[in-house]
C-alpha cells in the first residue's frame, strides 16, 4: 500500500506542473475562509490549480441524500486531494453525513489533527501544549451496524480489524518519524473490551517495536483523556481507535484556546482531505469576520502532504507571525494583548504581507523534505486455524426468572452442545445468578460442547455446524425467540470470544 499521490505530486512538482486539487467552498462561513485561504496560498506559490467542486447544503436540498453531486464525485476520484470548507447538514432525518461518507467511501482511515497552544497571543491555559492526535477514521462503532433486537434492547456492533489497527498504528509511528515527533501514546480501554480494545493495544506494542527511536506507551482512555484536559504538554502523538480520537480531539482543540484555529487531514492511500475542525458557523456566516486560521492550517497539511513542504512552511510562519503581531480575528481577539481586530479578509492580507517572515517568539515551522511521505506496506493476512466450540444464542423472552428459561434450555441438547450459562447484558444470571441483577429481555445463552458445560477453566471440544443448526431448530420447535447467534471460535487452539461477567 504505497502513497501513489505523493509519488505522481514529487514527480509533477520537479516538472513545475501544478497539482490540481478539488476545492469544496462549503456553507455557511465556508466560503468566507476558502476565499482567504486560497488568496494566501496563491500569494505564497503553491503549486496548485483549483477545480471548484459542489457539496453540501444546496446539494442536499436538491434531492441528493448523501450532500454530493456525480460530477463532485468523479472531480473527486479524478484529482485524489480535496481541500473542503465546512458544511451545513440540514436538520431533519435522511440526509447522511457527507463527512463520513467521504470518509467511509475513500478509504479516508487516518484522521491527523494537530494542536497546539499559541500562548501568549491567545488564551489557553496549557501554553506548552503540542499535540497530534491521529485518529482511526473508519471503524469501530462507527461501521454505524446497529439492530434493534427486541423491545428493551438496541445494539451497536463495534468493529476493530487488524488491518485497520495496523495501518493507523503505523501510520502514527511514520507521522512521529517524518515530523520529528519523539513520542506515541495509545490510548483505548482494553482493561474492558479485551478483543477489540486488546488487538488495538497488541498492534500497537507489535508496532512500538519496530521503532526503537521513537518512545511509545498505552493509557487506558479515561485516565489519558483525563491527562490530556489537564496536562497536555505531556504528549506529543497520540494514536487511538475512532469514538475516544473523536472526542479526545476536541477536547484538545478546545483547551488550545479556539476551535477556530485548528485543521485536519484526513487521509488514505489513493485519496487525501484537508479541512478545519470547525463547522459552518451559521451564527456569524455572511459577517465576514470568521477567523480563517483552521483552514489555512488544513492548507498548510495539504501542501505538505503534496510535498510542497517549503510552501507549507511559509504559509504556516506568516500565519503565526500574523497572530504575534496581535492581528486577530473576533473569536481570539482579546483587550490588552491584541492589537487589531480584524475582520476575514484583513486577516488574510495581514498574512500574505508576513509571507517570508518567521515568527520571532512561537516556534517556527521546518518541515523536512520527506515530512509527507508517509508510506504504509500492504497488509499480509495470518491465516490461522479457526475451530467451533460453540455458539451464544441470544433469545427474546419476557419472563423474570432466569431459572425458569435456564432450566428449559437447559434440558436441551442438540449432539454434544448443551447450555453453559445464560447472561443478561453481560451478567452471568444463570446458574446461580444474583436475584439483585437487572435483567432485560434480552437473554444471551451460551451453548458448549458438554464436557465444557461443568468445568471453571473448560477445555472447549470441536463442535459442528450443523450441531448449531440442530440445536436452532429444537429451540424454534419449542417455540424460543431466537433473535442472533454468534459462533464461537477458537483461532490456533486460543479462545477468540470473551466470557460473561462471573462466568
Ligand atoms: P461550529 O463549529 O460551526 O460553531 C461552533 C461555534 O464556534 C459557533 O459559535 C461559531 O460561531 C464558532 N466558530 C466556528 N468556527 C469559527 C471560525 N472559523 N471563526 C470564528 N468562530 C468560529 O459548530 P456547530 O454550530 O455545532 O455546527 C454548525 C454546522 O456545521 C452544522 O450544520 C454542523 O453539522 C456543521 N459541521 C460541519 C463540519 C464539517 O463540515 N467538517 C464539522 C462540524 C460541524
Amino acid at each position: 500500500m504505497q502513497n501513489q499521490l505523493l509519488k505522481k505530486d514529487i514527480t509533477t512538482l520537479q516538472a513545475g506542473v501544478k497539482t490540481k486539487v478539488a476545492v469544496a467552498k462549503g456553507d455557511g462561513i465556508g466560503p468566507e475562509i476558502m476565499d482567504a485561504t486560497l488568496r494566501i496560498m496563491e500569494a505564497a506559490g503553491a503549486q496548485i490549480e483549483v477545480d471548484f467542486i459542489e457539496i453540501g447544503e444546496q446539494q442536499y436540498l436538491a434531492g441528493n441524500t448523501s450532500g454530493i453531486s456525480p460530477e463532485a464525485w468523479e472531480a473527486i476520484k479524478t484529482n485524489k486531494v480535496i481541500l473542503k470548507a465546512p458544511i451545513t447538514t440540514p436538520q431533519g432525518k435522511g440526509y447522511k453525513s457527507l463527512n463520513v461518507t467521504l470518509r467511509k467511501s475513500l478509504g479516508l482511515f487516518a484522521n491527523v489533527r494537530p494542536v497546539s497552544a499559541l500562548h501568549p497571543y491567545i488564551h489557553t491555559p496549557y501554553p506548552d501544549m503540542d499535540v497530534v492526535i491521529i485518529r482511526e477514521n473508519e471503524e469501530d462503532l462507527y461501521a454505524g451496524i446497529e439492530h434493534q433486537q427486541t423491545d428493551d434492547v438496541v445494539q451497536c456492533l463495534k468493529l476493530i480489524t487488524r488491518p485497520g489497527c495496523e495501518r493507523i498504528i503505523r501510520y502514527a509511528f511514520e507521522y512521529a518519524k517524518a515530523y520529528g515527533r519523539k513520542k506515541v501514546t495509545c490510548m483505548v480501554k482494553d482493561n474492558i473490551m479485551k478483543l477489540t480494545d486488546g488487538l488495538f493495544h497488541r498492534v500497537f506494542k507489535e508496532i512500538a517495536a519496530a521503532y526503537p527511536q521513537i518512545d511509545s506507551n498505552s493509557q487506558i482512555i479515561d485516565i489519558g483523556s483525563a491527562r490530556l484536559a489537564a496536562r497536555p504538554e505531556q504528549y506529543d502523538v497520540i494514536v487511538t481507535a475512532n469514538l475516544y480520537g473523536d472526542i479526545i480531539s476536541d477536547i484538545a482543540a478546545e483547551i488550545a484556546g479556539s476551535v477556530g484555529m485548528a485543521g485536519s487531514a484526513n487521509v488514505g492511500t489513493e485519496v487525501a482531505m484537508f479541512e478545519a475542525i470547525h463547522g459552518s458557523a451559521p451564527d456569524i456566516a455572511g459577517k465576514k469576520i470568521a477567523n480563517p486560521s483552521g483552514l489555512i492550517n488544513g492548507a498548510v497539511l495539504m501542501l505538505a502532504h503534496l510535498g510542497q513542504t517549503e510552501v507549507a512552511d511559509r504559509i504556516k510562519n506568516a500565519l503565526l507571525s500574523t497572530i504575534e503581531a496581535g492581528i486577530h480575528t473576533a473569536d481570539i481577539y482579546r483587550e490588552g494583548s491584541s492589537t487589531r481586530l480584524v475582520n476575514t479578509s484583513e486577516f488574510a492580507e495581514a498574512v500574505i504581507e508576513r509571507l517570508g517572515e518567521t515568527p520571532k517568539s512561537l516556534k517556527a515551522s521546518k518541515l523536512s523534505e520527506g515530512a509527507g511521505t508517509i508510506q504504509i506496506p500492504d497488509y499480509v493476512r495470518k491465516t490461522r486455524k479457526k475451530q467451533l466450540v460453540g455458539v451464544d444464542v441470544f433469545i427474546d423472552w419476557k419472563g423474570e426468572d432466569p431459572n425458569q428459561i435456564g432450566d428449559a434450555l437447559a434440558a436441551i441438547d442438540a449432539f454434544k452442545l448443551k447450555l453453559k450459562m445464560i447472561t443478561n447484558r453481560g451478567v452471568k444470571v444463570y446458574p446461580k445468578g444474583l436475584k439483585e441483577t437487572y435483567k432485560t429481555d434480552h437473554w444471551r445463552c451460551r451453548f458448549v460442547a458438554m464436557d465444557a458445560t461443568t468445568s471453571t477453566s473448560p477445555v472447549y471440544q470441536p463442535v459442528d455446524f450443523e450441531q448449531v443448526v440442530a440445536l436452532l431448530s429444537k429451540l424454534h420447535a419449542q417455540g424460543f425467540d431466537v433473535i442472533k447467534t454468534e459462533n464461537l471460535y477458537e483461532f490456533d487452539g486460543t479462545r477468540g470470544f470473551s466470557l460473561g461477567q462471573g462466568e
